[in-house]
């Protein structure tokens, strides 16, 4: 049986090496490159390391110290297990090579416009406007991601809450930041424009999709993974982690013949989790955010948020509100 995968993201190279030794593999990407054009912040957490051991080659720095701001509201921490920053065009090659050398076949340069070209199982890992999402019969709505590379001594990475869905300062560790913001399409320029302070050059933009868990994963022939599945935590935009631990169980769904669905069910979980975070975050007023941010200064809480990664919100959610039962006042917002 052949199987063919559309995109050379990340998630398409890795579930092609995954693959390759059990079924023939081609993968087709409309860019000539692997990794080019870059449209990531390229951060990542420690939980990359319950996927797949990345080589020192990709990482650019690795970062414990983590500000989370809100107008004239700041929560530090010290992260357990630092985030990492990758330099993605050399992340998106390691695994890249590693499907080259299982024997997946890569047609680059070759973009598909319509599935009836492709025999056998077609696994859309196309990205936001995925084509095999739409021929599943899913609709996917996205926020703008836009970024640029402002010369910054910071040594911290920084979150702001009070711009967009977020913006994001990100050290590369050579005296340089990424520095950047997600928010919705129609406003994203604007907001981007204000949190640069005019200040950009070599702009990064891309689309980030909204997960939508009534979304099909798969019909008859067809599947879908990462950013094509909107598999992307809807509180940072960030879809490699949850993308890689996808194509991990498309992989031994498509060997094992299991079913997709029922076996994505934790990733799942962890996507509405975050979706839910979202709507929350997005309902707060200033009151609600500052009272927010007085209960995470809390020794105790602080803590859960050192300990645990962002790429586990289900597991930070729950020991916060068992700690903290005044929590729950807030969901009410999740129905807004
Ligand atoms: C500004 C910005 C910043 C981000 N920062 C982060 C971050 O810091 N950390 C993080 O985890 N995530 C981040 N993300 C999200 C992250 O980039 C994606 O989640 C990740 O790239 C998903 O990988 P993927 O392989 O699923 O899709 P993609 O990386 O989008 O790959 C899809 C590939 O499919 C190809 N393709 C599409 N359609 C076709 C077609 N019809 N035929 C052939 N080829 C096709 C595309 O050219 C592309 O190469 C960011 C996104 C943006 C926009």
């Amino acid at each position: 049986m052949k199987i063919n995968i559309i995109g050379a993201g990340p998630v398409g190279c890795y579930l092609a090496y995954l693959l390759a030794d059990k079924f023939e593999v081609e993968v087709y990407e409309e860019h000539s490159e692997i990794g080019k054009p870059v449209q990531c912040a390229g951060i990542i957490t420690n939980s990359i390391n319950s996927v797949i051991q990345i080589p020192p080659e990709v990482i650019l720095n690795k970062i414990k110290n983590f500000e989370i701001s809100y107008k004239d509201q700041k929560l530090k921490i010290k992260l357990r297990n630092p985030d990492i920053i990758i330099d993605r065009t050399k992340f998106d090659t390691f695994f890249y090579n590693k499907a080259k050398e299982r024997g997946v076949k890569f047609s680059l340069g070759k973009r598909i416009n319509d599935l009836a070209e492709l025999k056998g199982i077609i696994i859309g890992a196309d990205g936001p406007n995925s084509i095999v999402s739409k021929a599943i019969g899913n609709k996917t709505t996205s926020w703008m991601g836009i970024q640029t590379k402002i010369k910054l001594p910071d040594s911290q990475i920084k979150a702001s809450l009070d711009y967009g869905k977020f913006g994001w300062t990100i050290p590369e560790g050579n005296g340089t930041c990424r520095v950047g913001i997600m928010d919705e399409k129609e406003n994203a320029k604007q907001t981007f424009k204000k949190f640069t302070k005019g200040k950009q050059n070599s702009l990064q933009a891309g689309l980030i999709p909204k997960y939508n868990p009534k979304n099909k994963l798969c019909k008859n022939n067809l599947y879908i993974v990462g950013d094509a599945a909107g598999m992307v935590k809807a509180t940072t935009g960030g879809g490699i982690i949850p993308g890689l631990k996808a194509a991990k169980v498309l992989a031994n769904c498509l060997i094992k013949r299991k079913k997709y669905k029922r076996k994505l069910r934790k990733v799942r979980k962890e996507l509405k989790t975050q979706l839910i975070a979202r709507k929350v975050l997005d309902h707060l007023n200033d009151e609600e955010i500052k009272k927010l941010f007085k209960l995470f200064r809390k020794e105790k809480n602080k803590k859960i948020l050192e300990e645990i990664d962002r790429d586990n919100l289900k597991k930070i959610a729950i020991k916060l509100l068992l700690r903290n039962p005044t929590l729950i006042t807030y969901a009410p917002k999740i129905y807004k």
